[in-house]
């Protein structure tokens, strides 16, 4: 740290992005990725866009939203493209949380939440899980405040019914964020209460089911009102804010919903594959809809799992946090990816009397 950086940030711990090794090439399931390269139309419009690079990116994004707000169905007035979701979600702290508006969210949620508190300087106060991982959905109703909610929730996997989400809009006194980069291997969008509710902004993310985590692409989904806010935000921070590669790839991305659609269908085959596997095994899983399982043995530590598989050139992501530092998060990759995982999880935790290497 230099003797310049700022005393308001002394203490802030930054977000923790799991690993991008480059040493040694590994089975990488640690980051919920996809498996599958993006949509070809993506990838030629990106290159199309790149003959065009000495121009800024077109700053109101309205054919991106044209095509977005289409594909999910809502007006094109109810859309924001963001760099990455983490971007609305960094927008919605901004523009919805102050002292009178804490921010709300689970203990065991997507860590980036905390770390959006801190650099915006706002309260926050964190929920607990209950006993099972699954939100304390009394504990969230009937709260003043802007609340967080993963769905379904990272990293385990558990999506909240459409009906208790609705709980908690209906009754809190402020925005409720709902964040869906999951949605699609699962669950149902609350993209369908937003006709209901003028509090209630919906993000997604093109870097899961999409293919396109490298491109940074978002949105945010909400009534023009919400929308207008954010749009603020975003002017009064980065207005090129989703780069012309990016946009172009998202509108071929979003020209190739079938693509889409069969990639998150081999991925919600292989989450069933590996559930079964892993459960054959001794493990305990959560029920997830998402691209990854949460895992634990019961005489294993997540710890020393996590340790093992990375010697065996595969990685996964482990949590130190109490409560879930048993579990380990494993990404559904392709196929053999996934036999990859299950076949050294299983050889991992057979008993000695059962291994063939001494
Ligand atoms: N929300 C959740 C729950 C996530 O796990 C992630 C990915 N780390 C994000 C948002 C952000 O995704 P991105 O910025 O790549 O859209």
């Amino acid at each position: 740290m230099s003797r310049y950086f700022s005393e308001k940030f002394a203490s802030l711990v930054p977000y923790v992005p799991g690993e991008q090794p480059k040493e040694r090439r590994y089975i990488k399931l640690n980051t919920n990725e996809s498996p599958f390269p993006p949509s070809e139309k993506a990838i030629a419009a990106a290159q199309e866009a790149t003959k065009s690079l000495q121009l800024y990116s077109d700053p109101t994004a309205s054919c991106l939203h044209k095509a977005f707000a289409a594909t999910v169905g809502c007006e094109e007035t109810m859309v924001l493209a963001t760099n990455g979701s983490d971007e609305i979600l960094n927008f919605a702290f901004m523009a919805f949380c102050d002292s009178e508006h804490p921010a709300i969210f689970p203990d065991i949620t997507y860590g980036f939440y905390e770390v959006f508190a801190e650099i915006n300087r706002v309260p926050y106060e964190k929920i607990p899980l209950k006993d099972d991982l699954s939100i304390d959905v009394d504990r969230f109703m009937h709260r003043k405040g802007t609340v967080f909610l993963a769905n379904p929730n990272a990293p385990t996997g558990i999506f909240l019914p459409l009906c208790e989400v609705e709980k908690i809009v209906k009754t809190t006194d402020g925005v409720v964020v709902v964040d869906e980069a999951y949605i699609d291997f699962g669950g149902e969008s609350a993209i369908k209460l937003l006709d209901r509710y003028d509090n209630l902004l919906v993000t997604r993310t093109f870097s899961k089911s999409r293919s396109m985590a490298g491109a940074r692409l978002g949105f945010g989904i909400a009534c023009p009102d919400l929308i207008f806010d954010l749009v603020q935000m975003k002017y009064a921070t980065n207005p090129y804010n989703v780069n012309s590669m990016t946009m172009a790839a998202g509108l071929g991305c979003l020209d190739d919903e079938d693509y889409t659609k069969k990639n998150c269908l081999s991925i919600v085959e292989n989450r069933a594959y590996l559930t079964k596997a892993l459960e054959g095994a001794g493990f305990v899983l959560t029920n997830s809809k998402a691209n990854f399982v949460f895992a634990k043995h019961p005489d294993f530590s997540g710890e020393a799992l996590y340790h093992a598989l990375r010697e065996n050139g595969i990685l996964v992501r482990h949590f130190k946090t109490p409560r879930i530092a048993d579990y380990l998060r494993i990404t559904i990759g392709s196929y053999d990816e996934c036999r990859a995982v299950a076949d050294a999880l299983i050889t991992l935790t057979k008993p000695l009397s059962e291994r063939i290497l001494p």
